[in-house]
């Protein structure tokens, strides 16, 4: 998220969380590779405390390993910071705007109980603005492979891809990045509610068809909307699923 820090480094109050389509049913999910207790799971893991933990500029600022990590990477204006805020359910966390720009960081989120997190995610900076040079470019390569190297507790890179737009080139070059890196990641479509219904099923044939030409990519797409709550469920059960809610005190209620 280039030029966009957090609003505030303190935890910001919980506010109303985005809207949220009801979960799908449990046939579908187990077709996705999800089961439903996963998505009960998401629902807690994203409603436990978060809070801003800072933002690094180069390698001696990174934080000690510790809980697993899931970072965010997409063009500007992709809507990152939208999803981010969406999927914790609140609106300030991560700073939303048009403007993309300046100072290029890592922003480091904690989530679950201050102190002991369940989870870190960590906000990429943006790529693919306007204006951007050869330089910046090297830049950004610099810090996200300097972040990328060796950080074992990285879980997943969730590549983020405008829906209407598609993948475009830069976006094929962060794959390869993360490729060449061996670092698993999955693309997440954002801004679904922009597309007709009738485009939404071709779009996301085509996503998945340049996700094939990815070794380290994970086969499944989710389609989300920040603004209208859509697939927010499924990402938040997806990445439940790597932070293993059990071994961090979440307790599945009977059926
Ligand atoms: P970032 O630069 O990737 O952090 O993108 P932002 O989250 O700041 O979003 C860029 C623009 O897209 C803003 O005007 C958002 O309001 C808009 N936006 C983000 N997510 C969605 C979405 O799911 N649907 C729609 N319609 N607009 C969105």
């Amino acid at each position: 998220m280039t030029g966009k820090g957090p609003n505030k480094p303190e935890s910001p109050e919980p506010e109303k969380s985005a809207p949220e389509k009801s979960a799908p049913d449990k046939a579908s999910l187990e077709g996705k590779g999800l089961i439903a207790g996963n998505i009960e799971a998401g629902r807690w893991l994203f409603a436990q405390p978060c809070e801003f933990l800072r933002g690094v500029v180069d390698l001696d600022g990174l934080p000690p390993m510790g809980a697993p990590e899931i970072a965010f990477a997409g063009r500007s204006n992709v809507g990152k910071s939208s999803l981010v805020n969406a999927l914790t359910g609140r609106s300030t966390l991560a700073r939303t705007s048009n403007t993309p720009g300046r100072t290029q960081q890592l922003n480091f989120f904690s989530l679950g109980q201050p102190g002991n997190p369940a989870l870190i995610l960590v906000d990429l900076p943006g790529y693919g603005y306007a204006r951007e040079t050869k330089a910046t470019v090297a830049a950004w390569t610099r810090l996200v492979m300097d972040y990328l190297r060796g950080r074992t507790s990285l879980r997943r890179v969730i590549v983020l891809i405008d829906a209407r737009h598609g993948v475009k080139e830069n976006d094929h070059e962060t794959m390869k990045l993360l490729d060449t890196a061996a670092v698993s990641y999955q693309v997440v479509l954002t801004k679904i509610d922009k597309l007709k219904p009738s485009e939404v099923r071709p779009r996301l044939e085509e996503v998945r068809e340049a996700v094939r030409r990815h070794v380290a990519a994970h086969p499944i797409v989710i389609a989300t909307s920040s603004v209208k709550g859509e697939g927010i469920a499924e990402l938040r059960a997806e990445i439940a699923g790597l932070a293993d809610p059990q071994a961090i005190g979440y307790k599945a209620r009977e059926q």
